[in-house]
């Protein structure tokens, strides 16, 4: 159901709960953990899109937004998000939902750029919350999984229009692990990608730049090889045969040896990254200081087991913030993201980086795979219990949960 209204919404929500129905809100549908799925109601908000207003330096945008048109717009009008994710594909309620991120040490989740936020609640009523009104169901409510009630618009607080100069290059991972932290203070965004069963790192810096804007495009063989058709290539030989996948993220690694590129993109360009093969995938955000050792037991796990996995180890920063169940609560973090190719077995692999994860204090990213359950997440988090105690307040009868939900919110 796509209503055209807030109104049209109300209504109906006020009828699924009448008649004891289930409920649920997508986004762009673009989670791997099935936070959407439902045999009952399922809305989407495609239809209340766009931006509202723009106030100064903040804009109200409608919920079903979807990122990639938003920072046309937002360039447009001579402005842009402080920080974003490696694709645009999501709407910008479906990212603040599950705690959406890029990488930055100084930066927050795209949870933490909004300031107030509307939603309808199970009972039907529109309710406006902010650091100073409802401030308990805004600390709530900018990560809640679609579980508190449907955000409809939030006042996002932009940046004026500016430029990144992308650097890319690679390094030794010892190399790049001893200085990952460096790196990531003196850089406004540091991240690296290791190719399993290697000791190579692709790095990815990027910081403000006054140059103008370079030509974009592939330029390297690693990008050759990461981000276009002929890892999809690479990817459906070791399906086929998987006991290659050593070797060919070794090939991978060796081609992309020596190979240096610059570019400079306007912001709303220079974050997403075309990402054209399927896969699977788990990530957790540990503490700062804990990422490191969780990667070389990861690296150490991969090489002397021969997992066989080709997919790039992903590598990142997120600043802490105070969102109850935001997996940077009150913590700067380090974020680790292991990919499988899509229809090749990913389960032993998952559950031993995740292992390794839980071991290093981690938090598992909402909208990815992972295996916990209530007990597991409640000690996680401080306002856990706060949390719950909201939810049930607003949706006594459940009408947004489903099973997922059931598994991480209901013991
Ligand atoms: C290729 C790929 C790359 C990714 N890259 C990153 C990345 O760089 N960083 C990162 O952190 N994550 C990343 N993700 C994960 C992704 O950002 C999240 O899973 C995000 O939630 C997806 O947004 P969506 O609009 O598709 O929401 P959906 O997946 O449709 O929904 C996500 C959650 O938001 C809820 N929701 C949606 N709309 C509303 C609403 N109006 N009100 C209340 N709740 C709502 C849903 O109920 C659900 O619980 C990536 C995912 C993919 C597939």
């Amino acid at each position: 159901m796509s209503p055209g209204s807030v109104e049209d919404l109300q209504q109906i929500v006020r009828e699924v709960g009448a008649r004891g129905g289930k409920l649920r809100v997508a986004g762009s549908g673009h989670s791997f953990a099935p936070l959407v799925k439902t045999s009952d109601t399922l809305v989407s908000l495609e239809r209340i899109a766009g931006i509202e207003s723009i106030d100064g330096h903040n804009a109200r945008i409608l919920a079903g937004t979807q990122l990639a048109p938003l920072g046309r717009e937002l360039a447009r009008r001579g402005f842009g998000m402080n920080n974003l994710g490696d694709i645009n594909k999501q709407t910008m309620a479906g990212a603040v939902s599950t705690g959406t991120h890029g990488t930055g040490l100084q930066l927050g989740s795209i949870s933490t750029q909004v300031r107030s936020l509307s939603l309808v609640t199970p009972d039907g009523d529109h309710v406006h919350c902010s650091a100073t009104q409802n401030a308990q169901l805004f600390d709530a409510a900018r990560v809640s999984l679609g579980a508190l009630g449907i955000i409809t618009a939030l006042d996002v607080e932009l940046e004026p229009a500016y430029r990144l100069k992308l650097e890319k290059r690679n390094m030794d991972l010892d190399d790049c692990l001893a200085q990952s932290v460096d790196l990531a203070r003196l850089y406004r965004h540091f991240e690296f990608f290791w190719m399993p069963h290697t000791r190579d790192t692709l790095v990815k810096l990027m910081d403000w730049t006054d140059e103008p804007e370079s030509a974009t495009g592939l330029t390297t063989m690693s990008e050759l090889m990461l981000e276009n058709a002929g890892f999809g290539m690479v990817s459906r030989l070791v399906r086929a045969r998987p006991e290659w996948a050593p070797a060919m993220s070794r090939f991978i690694a060796r081609m992309s040896r020596g190979n240096q590129s610059t570019m400079v993109a306007d912001c709303h360009r220079a974050f997403s990254t075309a990402r054209l093969v399927r896969f699977q995938e788990m990530e957790y955000e540990l503490p700062l200081e804990n990422g490191a050792d969780a990667m070389r037991e990861l690296v150490e796990y991969v090489n002397n087991k021969r997992v066989l996995v080709h997919f790039p180890v992903e590598y990142r920063f997120v600043k802490g913030d105070d969102i109850w169940l935001s997996p940077f609560y009150q913590r700067d973090s380090v974020s680790i993201s292991v990919h499988q190719y899509t229809g090749m077995e990913h389960e032993s692999y998952f559950a031993a980086a995740e292992s390794i994860f839980r071991n290093h204090g981690g938090r598992p990213h909402w909208g990815k795979l992972h295996s916990l359950g209530a007990r597991d997440l409640a000690p996680l988090y401080p306002r856990w219990h706060d949390f719950q105690r909201l939810r049930r307040e607003l949706d006594p009868k459940g009408l947004l949960i489903n099973p997922l939900l059931q598994r991480l919110f209901l013991v």
